[in-house]
C-alpha cells in the first residue's frame, strides 16, 4: 500500500518505538499526527518531521476523536500506529507477593485502561474515518498496527497487569481484523521483545537494568532498537497481503 500523500496517527509517537515509526512514516510521504501525553517531546518531533502534535491521552475518548479528525482534515487517514503504552514499574519485576497487595488493583486497571482499552478506542474511531476513504487498487482503505509485547505470551512475576493488557491486544487482533476486512482496513499486531527505549526509565539504574536484560537474549546479546521495531511496523502497514497477523520481533528471546 502506497502511503504517499496520506495522513497517519502514531499514538505514543513522542518516544521510543512510536517516534521511530513516525519518522519512517514521514519519510514515506505521510503527514504524521504525533499523538501523545508528552507535549515537549511530541512537538519537537512533529517539527522535525513536518507533522503535527496532538495532545492525546488514549484513555480520553474526546481527545482521540479530535486527533482522528485533525488527521483526516490534513489528508486521507490511511495509517495508524498504536504505540502509546505504559510498562511495568522496574521495582515490580521479579518481586512476588504483589498480586495480594490491595493497591495493585488501581495499577492493574490503569495499565489495562491505557494499553488495551485505549488501543481499542483508537482502532474503532480511526476505522470509522478510514472506512470513508477511496480504496486503492487492492481495495484497501487503511491499515492499523497495534503494539503488544512478548509479555502477552510469557509474562514474568510482577507483570500481571502488563501481560493481561498485552494479551488483550493480541486477542483482539483476529476478531477486529475480520470485522474491519469488510471495510477494506487491515489490522496487524507487533509484539516486541526487549527494546531500548525510555519505557525502562532513565539514569544509571535504568542503564544497568537494560544491560542485564540484554544479557538474557541468547543471540544477539542486546536489546532491540526502536528503529528495528519501526521497520516491522511499516512492513505491516504497507504490505497489502498482511492482515490479522501477530508478529513477534524479539531477538529470539523465547529460545532457551
Ligand atoms: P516509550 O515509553 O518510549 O513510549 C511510550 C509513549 O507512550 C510515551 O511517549 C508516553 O508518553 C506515551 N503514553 C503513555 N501513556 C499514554 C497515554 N495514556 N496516552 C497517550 N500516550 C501515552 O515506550 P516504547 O518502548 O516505545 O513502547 C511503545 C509500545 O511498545 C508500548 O505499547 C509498549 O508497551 C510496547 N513494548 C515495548 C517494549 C520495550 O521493551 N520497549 C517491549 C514490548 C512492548
Amino acid at each position: 500500500m502506497d502511503l504517499t500523500g496520506s495522513s497517519a496517527i502514531v499514538t505514543g509517537g513522542a518516544s521510543g518505538i512510536g517516534a521511530a515509526a513516525a519518522r519512517r512514516l514521514a519519510a514515506l510521504g505521510c503527514t504524521v499526527v504525533v499523538a501523545d501525553l508528552q507535549a515537549e517531546k511530541g512537538e519537537a518531533l512533529a517539527a522535525e518531521i513536518g507533522g503535527v502534535f496532538a495532545q492525546v491521552d488514549v484513555t480520553n475518548t474526546e481527545q482521540i476523536t479530535a486527533a482522528v479528525n485533525a488527521a483526516a482534515e490534513i489528508a486521507p487517514l490511511r495509517a495508524v500506529v498504536n504505540s502509546a503504552g505504559v510498562g511495568f514499574a522496574q521495582r515490580t519485576i521479579g518481586r512476588d507477593g504483589q498480586v495480594e497487595s490491595a493497591h495493585d488493583l488501581d495499577w492493574f486497571k490503569r495499565v489495562v485502561n491505557i494499553n488495551l482499552v485505549g488501543t481499542f478506542d483508537v482502532v474503532r474511531q480511526a476505522a470509522s474515518v478510514m472506512s470513508r476513504n477511496e480504496p486503492d487498487a487492492d481495495g484497501c482503505r487503511g491499515a492499523i498496527v497495534n503494539l503488544a509485547s512478548v509479555a502477552a505470551f510469557d509474562g514474568q512475576i510482577g507483570q500481571a497487569s502488563y501481560s493481561a493488557s498485552k494479551g488483550g491486544v493480541v486477542g483482539m487482533t483476529l476478531p477486529v481484523a475480520r470485522d474491519l476486512a469488510a471495510s477494506g482496513i487491515r489490522l496487524n499486531t507487533v509484539a516486541p521483545g526487549l527494546i531500548d527505549t525510555p519505557i525502562y526509565g532513565e539514569g544509571e539504574d535504568a542503564e544497568a537494568f537494560k544491560s542485564k536484560l540484554g544479557e538474557s537474549v541468547l543471540f544477539p546479546r542486546r536489546l532491540g532498537t526502536g528503529d528495528e521495531l519501526a521497520s516491522m511496523v511499516v512492513e505491516c502497514l504497507t504490505n497489502s497481503y498482511m492482515n490479522g497477523e501477530t508478529v513477534r520481533l524479539d531477538g529470539g528471546i523465547r529460545m532457551p
